[in-house]
């Protein structure tokens, strides 16, 4: 149908006049990228230079970037822990924000040990709700008729905490989630879920997912899109099937729902959905129980036109295994955000995922792209990766994010952007994010049960397995054992895996209890002298002999095999670590 209101946008033609208003709304922004982000700094320091925080830098009044670069600094976390600590204890007086605090957005970055607490205020709920409004525009340009079905997608709510003046601390999708404008958002023909809200709202993640794939299986051929917010959680959602499609189709059949859910509200909600359905019943048992799960996804659900999964940084390990399931459907990475603050979009969400660019939303927050490391060498002289620097409405100022990025060009006048990789990560299999100093830590306390073997860890590096699901965090490590009469049992190197897993950080430790987005660690022992062919191998291929250091993390397949090919024993940790959702400190 055409739409008389709507004029084409440079972008194409919307197909509907909310679209055309997002699109016109993206063209103006991204036109005037330079005079949006003066014009948001401007807002930011008038409202905020007031604040104790900005005081102490003498702005006397200037809101300009020039000024304002010149006299703050740049700044990490734990630079500005102090103040967030007493925002936290329930200083009220204007520390970072001129704005009351509202909630705490929990970061699945991490700062000793435990999530970093990101201080958010009401109107930023506006400012993401604004960004997530304008992704179904852009995407209807590339895919017709998304408004002729539904989307299966996989949301979740973590647990919340209080701090201990009582504001809540949760992550920024949960809060989004249990918000009004998300519970009584009005009905969009392009944004209905098979979800109900009640499963999506429901804190046990059993009692969730089991409702959202019930319900995606029931709705099975008005499902149009597939999708969660990362590739591990729709791999997981895949594995959760393996699992429990056999209780899932004898819901269907019967039209009575297992006695596992509890939640009344998800019980009341289901009346109205689940009717007896052998038919259904039957066909998923067909499909479920064979050996062959490569394209499972388009047979139970044959219309889907793309799965809608974050698929770039970490999160490209999962390509394959979606591909396997899915027969190679597109996979849309629609978005860029964090719990600072919502970056930008894809403008091409149908693109290979090695070719995703996010272009920045000037509106969102003052952003800057700053040399990663101005005493390294640019990668290439024309796009030196950048770090990502953020000032945002809620008092962070010149706050460095961690993302490295590599800018690829302009959308208009608004730059684009290839996410690259967190900083200083090793590990990730979820939203867990391990460096190198967490990894050593949890070798060096696992080392200690090896203490009375009179054994220890000669050299070990990492791998992040995705070939499970879950994935799980795989140490090679190679021994030595003097005593070979008394050398570590199977059972003390298994609990060295669970020495490591108490040593890592909360989200690693949430992943493992709460969410089950992560499997037991395994402890791979190599035999003697691998590290050595390890550094032979690294040599034959240029490295230098005085400078090589064995790599605390691997996933160049060669490498990968040689270790394989050298694995003594192996070892799993043999129960889950230990995790509140309460902080330590
Ligand atoms: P959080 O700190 O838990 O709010 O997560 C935000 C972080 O997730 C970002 O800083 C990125 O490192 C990562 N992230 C978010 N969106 C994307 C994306 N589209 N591609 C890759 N990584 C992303």
């Amino acid at each position: 149908m055409a739409i008389d209101s709507a004029l084409p946008s440079p972008l194409g033609t919307p197909v509907c006049e909310k679209d055309a208003k997002a699109l016109r709304f993206i063209e103006e922004m991204t036109r005037n990228a330079d005079s949006v982000q003066e014009r948001v700094l401007a807002e930011i320091l008038s409202r905020n230079g007031e604040t104790e925080y900005l005081r102490r830098f003498n702005l006397d009044g200037a809101t300009d970037s020039d000024t304002f670069k010149s006299k703050v600094p740049v700044v990490t976390y734990e630079d500005l822990q102090p103040e967030i600590q007493r925002i936290a204890n329930g200083d009220r007086s204007a520390i970072l924000s001129s704005h009351p605090v509202s909630e705490f957005l929990t970061s699945s970055g991490t700062s000793a040990g435990e999530r970093k607490l990101m201080p958010t205020i009401h109107e930023e709920l506006d400012r993401r709700q604004l960004l997530f409004s304008l992704l179904m525009p852009v995407m209807n340009l590339y895919v017709p008729g998304l408004d002729k079905g539904k989307g299966l997608y996989f949301l979740f709510v973590k647990a919340e905490t209080k701090t201990a003046s009582g504001l809540l601390a949760r992550p920024v999708l949960t809060s989004y989630y249990k918000s009004e404008k998300f519970k009584t958002r009005p009905y969009d023909p392009f944004n209905v879920y098979t979800s109900p809200d009640e499963a999506i709202l429901c804190v046990d993640s059993f009692q969730s997912m089991y409702i959202q794939m019930l319900c995606g299986l029931i709705m099975r051929e008005g499902v149009l899109r597939v999708g969660a917010v990362f590739a591990s959680g729709l791999l997981r959602a895949i594995r959760f099937l393996q699992l429990n499609w056999k209780q899932l189709a004898d819901d269907i059949s019967a039209g009575t729902l297992n006695p596992n859910v509890t939640d009344p509200s998800i019980r009341k909600c289901m009346e109205n959905i689940l009717k007896p359905n052998p038919e259904l019943a039957e066909f998923i048992t067909k499909e479920c129980s064979g050996e062959k799960w490569d394209g499972i996804i388009t047979r139970i659900w044959p219309n889907t036109k793309y799965l809608d999964v974050i698929v770039t940084g970490a999160m490209a390990q999962y390509i394959p295994t979606l591909d396997h399931y899915s027969g190679g459907l597109p996979l849309a990475c629609t978005m860029y955000a964090s719990s600072e603050c919502f970056f930008g979009l894809n403008m091409k969400p149908m693109c290979k995922p090695s070719e995703v660019s996010y272009t920045i939303m000037p509106n969102m927050g003052y952003f800057e792209f700053l040399p990663h490391d101005p005493n390294y060498p640019p990668l290439s002289p024309e796009s030196p990766p950048r770090l990502l620097v953020v000032t945002t409405y809620a008092g962070l100022n010149r706050y460095r994010i961690g993302d490295i990025l590599l800018v690829t060009g302009y959308y208009n006048s608004a730059p684009q952007f290839r996410f690259v990789k967190r900083k200083n990560v090793l590990l990730s299999i979820d939203s867990d994010k391990t460096d190198e100093a967490e990894l050593q830590k949890g070798i060096d306390n696992a080392s200690l049960l090896l203490k009375e073997f009179n054994a220890s860890v000669i050299e070990y590096t990492s791998y992040a397995d995705t070939t499970t699901i879950p994935g799980h965090y795989v140490i090679f490590w190679e021994l030595l054992v003097k005593d070979a009469a008394n050398s570590p049992s199977d059972e003390v190197l298994n609990q060295c895996c669970l020495v490591v897993e108490e040593s890592l950080n909360s989200v690693y430790r949430q992943g493992r209890v709460a969410d089950n987005s992560i499997g037991p660690l395994e402890i791979r022992v190599v035999k003697n002298g691998t590290f050595e062919e390890l550094m032979d191998y690294a040599i034959s291929r240029g490295a230098s002999i005085n400078q090589y250091k064995a790599p605390r993390c691997v996933s160049f397949t060669p490498i990968l095999e040689l270790l394989n090919g050298r694995v003594v024993s192996k070892h799993f940790s043999p129960a889950a670590p230990h995790w509140v959702p309460e902080r330590r400190r």
